[in-house]
């Protein structure tokens, strides 16, 4: 019997990522600080952001980004922000955290945000665009980034997907106003759960960090260094418990070293995959944007008959994902059910095929084998 292929498999470097782990043990520093502070700062300098704040997850980043905004920005409740139907449903859970409405926009043949479905669903309530770079692949990104310029709204970028990708050689994240990365164990940068926020302005940064900490105005580490008054910090609201902490990031210190590799390799698996199934006319791929160095989060294809598809993938041991379900289909979102045929109907034919930096040359042949026999 063939072993099981799954969609995904983390891959961790065990030994540096122990040796990580076991100095935080054995000086006795778990939380936040430490590790936190020196991934923060290689964070900046691998991407070239102003600002990095190591959080518990992106879906933290993504609610820290939105508290954000909505508080110095003077958003009110019942605001717009328009966003993707096609996503993890994190990236629209976020944008109700705060009592803001999610205004669904259509997606284009990048499976990602359409300039011309934004530009129409803008209204006089409108905040803010949720741009989510699908699979890594940043679409037409630039062309979203100069409508909200343009109608003086904030970029947000859900970059979970997009650890290590490139546009114009770039990391996408500059032209965003906030961008949120996620370092949970199936993403490219794996640890277990924990993620990033990077806020271009300094002010914001800063406020964020107090807001994933309670409202607290110091951190733990700069109390540590406090004298004896480090317990007289003031608290300015009651903010939340959002901070990464040094086991966590002790790991993604591990990953960074290897991002740039384990991209190349997963490049390489889509290549591969392309080369085996892009000839194929029943089988239809998902288009690159140009100007992108896509990470590679994901390999999807569209095809007809989808369910069926899995079930036969399923009997050869193969574990593919959907990526996403169109959010409109949750009773929470129905709200926006009908107005993006585009995502709908890609959501109906999406499948994504294992890939991860586990796999051998001969599983990604296994798998093309394995889709090829569905019709033959
Ligand atoms: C994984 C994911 C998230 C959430 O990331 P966590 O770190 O697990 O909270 C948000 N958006 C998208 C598109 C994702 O794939």
């Amino acid at each position: 019997m063939f072993e099981k292929i799954q969609v995904f498999t983390p891959k961790y470097r065990v030994e540096e990522c122990l040796q990580e782990v076991r100095e935080c043990l054995e000086i006795g520093w778990t939380g936040m600080g430490f590790k936190t502070t020196e991934i923060e700062k290689q964070w900046c300098k691998y991407t070239g952001l102003p600002h990095s704040h190591f959080l518990n997850s992106a879906t933290a980043a993504l609610h820290v980004a939105i508290a954000m905004f909505k508080h110095c920005d003077k958003w009110e409740d019942g605001d717009e922000i328009i966003t993707t139907p096609l996503t993890f449903v994190s990236s629209n859970h976020a944008i109700l955290y705060e009592k803001l409405k999610p205004v669904f926009a259509d997606i284009d043949r990048h499976l990602c945000l359409d300039p011309v479905s934004v530009e129409a669903a803008i209204t006089p309530r409108t905040r803010a665009v949720m741009f989510v770079a699908l699979g890594g692949n940043t679409g037409q990104l630039k062309a979203i980034a100069e409508i909200c310029k343009r109608h003086k709204l904030r970029l947000i970028l859900d970059a979970a997907h997009m650890a290590g990708s490139r546009l114009d050689g770039q990391d996408p994240g500059l032209l965003a106003d906030v961008t949120c990365y996620s370092f949970q164990a199936v993403k490219n940068l794996p640890t277990a759960d924990s993620g990033m926020v990077c806020f271009q302005d300094t002010k914001l940064d800063e406020e964020a960090r107090k807001f994933s900490w309670l409202g607290i105005n110091k951190d733990t580490y700069a109390r540590s260094q406090a004298g004896n008054y480090k317990w007289k910090y003031g608290v300015e609201y009651a903010g939340f418990k959002y901070n990464g902490s040094a086991i966590m990031a002790g790991l993604a210190l591990v990953g960074l070293k290897y991002l740039d590799e384990d991209n190349t390799r997963r490049r390489e698996i889509a290549a591969k995959y392309d080369s085996l199934l892009g000839q194929v006319d029943w089988i239809d791929r998902v288009e690159m944007a140009s100007d992108c160095v896509s990470a590679r989060h994901l390999y999807q294809i569209m095809i007809d008959d989808r369910d069926s598809m899995i079930e036969h993938l399923n009997k050869a041991e193969i574990f593919p994902g959907v990526h996403y379900r169109d959010n409109t289909e949750y009773d929470m979102y129905a709200n926006g059910a009908g107005l993006c045929p585009r995502a709908k109907a890609a959501s109906d034919r999406l499948l994504t095929l294992p890939i991860h930096l586990r796999l051998t040359d001969a599983d990604i042949e296994r798998v093309s084998a394995a889709v090829l026999s569905f019709r033959s």
